[in-house]
């Protein structure tokens, strides 16, 4: 018996064998649910495709969540085939690669605005697709964000503006839809090395902050992100909603 057994959900935001939504996909799919997954656009899909198929999904669509039309399609086929969901992972962020890095001071209406949209944005959109497909089913929904949402982060810049938005928004999609049992939380964590990182200037110095700074003296790995959104979208979790929860070696507990 596995804790996801009967289970249906999507994953959106997997690049590559690297990706954090990779990761939660796994522990889901291996705890017995059915995962149906996204791609950005037709280059990521020639590495999602085979991922995906390896755990045996078999809803693999293109999902740009700035286009309404792809995240309207998608919901289309979740419908159709699945006929419900129990849960979502939104794992995707954007931003320019100019603006992560130097002063946030200078950061351009154009690259806050699309920062914005994609990294914020799309959790509501989503929500709101979602939440017909999981009325009645407890569905649960787990986005990621950073500790650059609370503290400034050199480099971090229009994301950590972002992530307080997301974490927000966290909230206040929970307030909405927990009247309809689903819960909607964060996992905030600590830095990994992936492709969406490695836009941030100062990467490997973060990375080295936290071996020396966190109570575990050590990096996280996506697979503990993983772990932790087998949680939240398990009935363990069957009453927390509204929640950011930090999986980062405890490095935000530190004062000094
Ligand atoms: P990743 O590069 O593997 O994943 C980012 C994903 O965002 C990619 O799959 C990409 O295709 C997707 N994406 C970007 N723009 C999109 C769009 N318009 N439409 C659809 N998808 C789009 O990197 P990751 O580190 O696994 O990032 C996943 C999430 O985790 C992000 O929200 C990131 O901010 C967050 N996060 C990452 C870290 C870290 O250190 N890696 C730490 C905390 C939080």
């Amino acid at each position: 018996m596995g804790l996801m057994d009967g289970k249906k959900g999507i994953v959106f935001g997997v690049a590559n064998e690297r990706s954090i939504a990779w990761a939660c996909a796994k522990q889901l799919a291996d705890g017995g649910a059915e995962v149906a997954f996204t791609y950005q656009n037709e280059i990521l899909e020639k590495r999602v495709r085979p991922l995906a198929e390896s755990v045996g999904a078999k809803i693999i669509e293109p999902c740009d969540v700035s286009k309404n039309e792809q995240v309207e399609s998608v919901f289309k086929k979740i419908g159709d085939s699945f006929q419900g969901l129990d849960f979502m992972i939104h794992s995707l962020a954007f931003a320019n690669k100019d603006e992560l890095s130097g002063r946030y001071i200078n950061t351009s209406r154009e690259g806050f605005l699309l920062a914005m949209d994609v990294s914020v944005y799309s959790l509501t959109l989503l929500c709101r697709h979602a939440e017909p497909l999981m009325n009645g089913r407890n569905g649960s929904i787990v986005t990621l964000t950073y500790y650059g949402a609370e503290k400034v982060i050199p480099n971090y810049n229009v994301m950590g503006v972002a992530k307080a938005g997301l974490e927000a928004s966290v909230r206040y999609l929970s307030s909405d839809m927990g009247q309809n049992g689903i819960r909607v939380n964060a996992i905030s964590a600590g830095p990994i090395k992936t492709l969406a990182a490695s836009g941030i200037a100062g990467l490997r110095t973060m990375l080295e902050h936290c071996v020396e700074k966190s109570p575990l003296k050590r990096n996280i790995t996506a697979e503990e992100v993983g772990k932790t959104a087998l949680y939240l979208c398990s009935d363990l979790s069957s009453g927390v909603t509204g929640e950011i929860i930090y999986v980062d070696a405890g490095y935000n507990i530190i004062g000094m």
